[in-house]
């Protein structure tokens, strides 16, 4: 008898026969893993009769770091930029708390009621090192998240700010082709995205509260002096007060600037975007904007200032990249940056050294 304990006379443990492992991977999963691999044509021509699906399929290629991925993206965004440029962009900034995530929910679902397409993109560098985006999330725009009319897209994680920033830049053009007719582009009033938000849009609107000591701050950072219009929230309840007099300081304070090339002067409301009130005036005043730089001929000036400022960006990112991944490069720069650590090199010798060699790999590699 192969085990005792199965003798009808033991009184312990039974022990019974095993089976056969089953298998621990989903035998299809392979199969499902297999996406159709689209052309750059197919993917434009889906794009332009705005599939979703594959607008964040592309869009997922534009934040890929691989470069067989990279170059996709590029011919898509390529082949998109003819029909891209038609939004109205909008940057919107604000402390964490300042009420972004409420208030894009509430400006977003105004649009989308007048007609409109939407893209909610994002800006956070932080994302990375927080592990999950606090932008993008679209749990945080419930209302927004169910409509067909918006796509809601969290930040590019990967790397630095000029990074991330471009793929958002490129994300625009893709979003613009699929017929999304306004596109906003959040950011954490805390950092340097602000610049890069307002590289890309038309319109930069600073979230702000009453009486957080944050209306100073603003100031400080020259955030104001980007801003085309500030909109002071939760102006509710007991609050009401407080923001009437938050407006009135910060229009005080926007005196103080030399007026915006634009020809514009920034305004100041007040608003709720929980208890949705005073949306449309915010509204009302974008759409002046818009109108009166179009009418002066900014806007379009902006456009190409930014398309300009856009070109040096990737022209820089590019280098640096070729620079750094080059393998001369890589296997020297730990030891010179020791050298220069030891004082045995000056930092401008060690650069220099480095170019030298970078460019002489280059030409060695023609
Ligand atoms: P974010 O961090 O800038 O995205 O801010 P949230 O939209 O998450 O808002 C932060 C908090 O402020 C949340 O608890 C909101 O419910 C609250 N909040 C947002 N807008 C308003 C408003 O208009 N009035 C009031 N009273 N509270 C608001």
């Amino acid at each position: 008898m192969e085990h005792p304990e199965n003798d009808n006379t033991y009184k312990g443990l039974k022990v019974n026969q095993g089976v056969s492992d089953v298998p621990t991977v989903n035998p299809y999963l392979k199969k499902r893993l297999q996406r159709k691999q689209y052309t750059p044509s197919e993917y434009v021509e889906n794009i332009l009769k705005g599939n979703i699906t594959i607008l964040s399929q592309a869009v997922t290629l534009v934040e890929s770091a691989k470069h067989e991925h990279q170059q996709l993206a590029q011919e898509i965004i390529e082949k998109c930029l003819p029909f891209a440029g038609k939004s109205v962009r909008i940057g919107i900034t604000g402390v964490p708390g300042a009420g972004k995530s409420t208030s894009i929910d509430v400006f977003g679902m105004h649009l989308i009621k007048d007609g409109h397409k939407l893209a909610v993109l994002a800006i956070d560098p932080s994302s990375e090192r927080s592990k999950g985006s606090i932008l993008g999330d679209k749990t945080r725009m419930e209302a927004l998240s169910r409509e067909q009319n918006a796509f809601i897209r969290p930040s590019p994680s990967a790397g630095s700010l000029g990074g991330v920033a471009r793929k958002t830049r490129e994300t625009i053009v893709l979003c613009e082709a699929a017929g999304f007719d306004t596109v906003f582009v959040e950011t954490v009033g805390v950092g340097q995205s602000e610049t890069a938000v307002h590289s890309m849009v038309d319109f930069f609107l600073l979230i702000q509260l009453a009486g957080t000591g944050d209306e100073l701050q603003g100031i400080k950072r020259g955030i104001m002096e980007m801003a085309d219009g500030i909109i002071i929230n939760k102006a509710d309840g007991d609050n009401i007060d407080k923001a009437n007099l938050a407006a009135a300081q910060f229009r005080n304070a926007l005196h103080l600037f030399p007026p915006a090339e634009s020809g514009w002067f920034p305004k100041v409301l007040t608003y709720s975007g929980y208890y949705n009130v005073g949306i449309k005036e915010i509204w009302d005043m974008i759409d002046e904007y818009i109108k009166f730089t179009k009418k002066n001929g900014f806007f379009y000036c902006k456009r190409n200032e930014q398309a300009k400022y856009w070109m040096y960006e990737s022209i820089n990112d590019t280098l640096k990249d070729k620079f750094y991944h080059n393998p001369a490069v890589e296997s020297m720069l730990e030891a010179t940056e020791k050298q220069v650590l030891n004082n045995e090199l000056s930092s401008f010798v060690a650069a220099k050294r480095m170019i030298d060699m970078f460019l002489d790999e280059l030409s060695k590699n023609k």
